[in-house]
């Protein structure tokens, strides 16, 4: 989608409303970035989509004097909790916790202010959340908007578990990519198990029973209800077009629960009684954005019906189907509960070419290119701005980061910074100039047009504040107002750069965080000290520290390149337990060795899973120390240099012992 779809009103542009000085309404704001899943930690990507975007715009409403509180959740009852669990053998409510303590660290680190980020299991809202899981669909019932269905779903009796959510795989039925759970990220329909083409389990259990449940869902009565706010809402087409294809396609039903034990129990399972029917998590956003709405400052509630409080939400595309018809379509239905007046979305955010993932720790975690790199906080969200997913998919490349860093941040910026402080001189600060708050005005005008929802433009928001860095190379008015040059850097850098705005800001004696009604005031600047530097020259080596594997190794691959190194499959990756390679023996469609080959890496404590089968296999012990357990009985201990060899049908297993990670060499053949 291309941007030049979404103009600015001219008049926005290029009206020169006087807003210094000048009495504003002081609006309210309530901003909910989508709830994360606590089964891993924030990366860029999460921050690239909804996390920034929200904290920019609320940094800009407060700003300009409006209250704006970002509130938000970890999705505990999200299913992807309990594969977390399952694969690092702790308790989900373990695996919650301890994430959601991650999540609010690496919100912090990326300087993501929140007002509420908070943990549903934790004592002081657990309650309150479960009621309200409970009171939305009790709402929704009375109003009639509730259907039940039967549906077929699978069910292992040895594990004990539907086949469902996070347990479930196979291909989309409306685009036949591969998809598991309820919604494929490939074309944003959501679907129902039953539906799912070539269902299998990820955990692998085979004795799979087809059984039937019944599970709840909305009815949305008047879909082009609906379909009206959604457009009043002034959302890119291809929401709307997603949505109007379910809701024909699934004749305008939308989930509200689901079988299973892991959530807000709903009602007792027809077919089990151990097992229940829990609130779908989708349908939990609703409830956590009222859990939200009930911390809102000030005593009204944000999603009363009478609220002035605007509401907006951002999220992911894939999310449209929960958002567009659960959330709404479920306000809409109960006339209990004011919709939200804005959900702003994107798409899909890559890093170097490939989708970020948890899984395969291909990914930067947002607290470690911050705290384990000399890359400040406010050149991150600056590139994420400049570089980010809001009409179309992107990529985050280090070398273009690396490259914006030095030449636009370093060179441009911090040196236009270090001169304008080189000449101010406290004592001879006038008010100012006439033609310098004009044009500043009509900056901050079009800085707020290109934020605000619908409408928002995070890229080209940034034009205005490059264009204003460029107008203080006039020499007029570094020279002659550096005073003001900085105040007004600090004013625009504010939503985007806070950490350097903020240095600007108090190192001008100014008070508090940066805003229009503090702008215009002169205070008397204690010129004592240097500035910090706020942008440091990086290198790829800088940033090593904080690159996954998938980038680091992949320079070292292709920069040694030979014809007798061989290629490595993609890896196999249980996070936090082992990555297994299996080499590539494959040359010009001809298999190069009478045996298979790969190389697998344990982590400390961890456990390679129980294997066994008919080729016979050996190992090389390549790095660190563990122990081996042979036929469920043998302990053998290992280290670098061992060579060991498995007999067909022997089981075999290996704990790492060590501190390091474990590489084993393993080759297997069929006699
Ligand atoms: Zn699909």
């Amino acid at each position: 989608m291309n941007t030049a779809e979404y103009p600015i009103e001219p008049d926005k542009i290029f009206c020169f409303m006087r807003i210094f000085g000048s009495p504003q309404v002081r609006r309210k704001y309530l901003l909910i970035p989508a709830m994360p899943t606590p089964n891993g930690r924030l990366h860029l990507g999460h921050m690239g989509g909804p996390f920034l975007k929200m904290d920019i715009l609320a940094r800009l409403y407060r700003r300009n004097g409006h209250q704006a509180e970002v509130m938000s959740a970890s999705d505990v009852y999200e299913s992807y909790t309990l594969m977390k669990s399952f694969r690092t053998h702790l308790p989900v409510k373990t695996v919650c916790n301890d994430f959601h303590e991650l999540i609010v660290k690496d919100l912090s680190a990326m300087m993501v202010e929140c007002s509420h980020y908070f943990n549903p299991l934790e004592e002081t809202f657990r309650t309150t959340v479960d009621d309200t899981y409970r009171d939305t669909l009790e709402k929704i019932t009375a109003a009639g908007a509730v259907v039940k269905r039967t549906e077929k779903v699978l069910y292992s009796p040895s594990a004990d578990k539907y086949i469902v959510g996070t347990w479930l795989k196979g291909k989309c039925p409306h685009c036949h990519s591969d998809a598991g759970s309820y919604l494929c990220e490939a074309c944003g329909m959501q679907f129902n198990p039953e539906d799912v083409l070539e269902p299998a389990a990820v955990t692998g259990e085979t004795d799979l029973e087809e059984v039937t449940v019944d599970s709840f869902f909305l009815k949305i009565t008047q879909p082009e209800a609906l379909i009206a706010h959604i457009q009043k809402m002034g959302v890119p087409d291809i929401n709307l077009e997603i949505v109007q294809r379910y809701l024909t396609h699934y004749n305008n039903e939308v989930r509200l629960t689901n079988p299973g034990k892991w959530g807000v129990k709903w009602q007792d399972d027809i077919w089990r009684g151990e097992n229940y029917n829990v609130v779908f998590p989708y349908s939990g956003l609703l409830s956590l954005s009222r859990v939200c709405g009930g911390l809102y400052p000030g005593g009204q509630h944000p999603f009363s019906k009478d609220s002035d409080v605007i509401t907006i939400a951002s999220f992911g595309i894939d999310s449209t189907i929960p958002w567009f018809a659960g959330v709404l379509g479920s306000c809409l239905a109960t006339d209990e509960l004011k919709p939200f007046d804005y959900f702003l979305t994107n798409h899909f955010y890559r890093l170097e070419g490939s989708k970020f993932s948890t899984s395969r720790l291909h990914a930067i975690w947002a607290a470690d290119i911050v705290n384990k790199t000399k890359a400040s906080v406010d050149a991150v969200r600056y590139y994420l701005t400049k570089n980010n997913p809001e009409f179309e998919e992107k990529d985050f490349f280090v070398q273009d980061f690396i490259s914006l860093n030095n030449h636009f941040l370093v060179e441009r910026l911090n040196n236009q910074i270090e001169k304008c402080w080189h000449y101010l001189e406290p004592a001879e600060v006038q008010p100012i100039s006439d033609s310098l708050l004009r044009a500043l005005e009509a900056a901050l005008e079009t800085q707020s047009a290109y934020l605000e929802p619908p409408r928002q433009q995070l890229a080209e928001s940034l034009t205005v504040f490059d264009s204003w860095v460029k107008r203080l190379t006039d020499k007029n008015i570094w020279k002659q107002q550096p005073y003001w040059a900085l105040k007004s850097i600090a004013l625009l850098a504010y939503p985007v750069m806070p950490k350097m705005s903020q240095a600007l800001w108090t190192a001008l004696s100014a008070a508090g965080a940066p805003s229009l009604e503090g702008f215009l005031a002169i205070e008397p600047v204690v010129k004592n000290a240097s500035l910090p530097r706020f942008f440091e020259v990086l290198t790829y080596e800088d940033l090593l520290p904080c690159l996954p594997a998938t980038l680091t190794q992949a320079t070292t691959q292709s920069q040694t390149s030979s014809k007798i190194l061989l290629d490595f499959m993609e890896p196999e990756v249980e996070a936090g337990i082992m990555e297994v390679r299996e080499v590539n023996l494959i040359n010009n469609d001809e298999r190069i060795a009478p045996f298979k080959a790969s190389r697998f890496e344990v982590y400390p404590g961890q456990q390679s899973p129980l294997d066994i089968h008919e080729v016979r296999e050996c190992w090389f012990v390549s790095q660190g120390k563990g122990e081996v357990i042979y036929n469920g009985t043998e302990v053998v201990p290992v280290s670098s240099g061992d060579v060991l060899y498995f007999e067909s049908n022997q089981s075999h297993q290996v704990t790492n012992t060590g501190e390091d990670q474990l590489i084993i060499f393993s080759v297997w053949w069929k006699e």
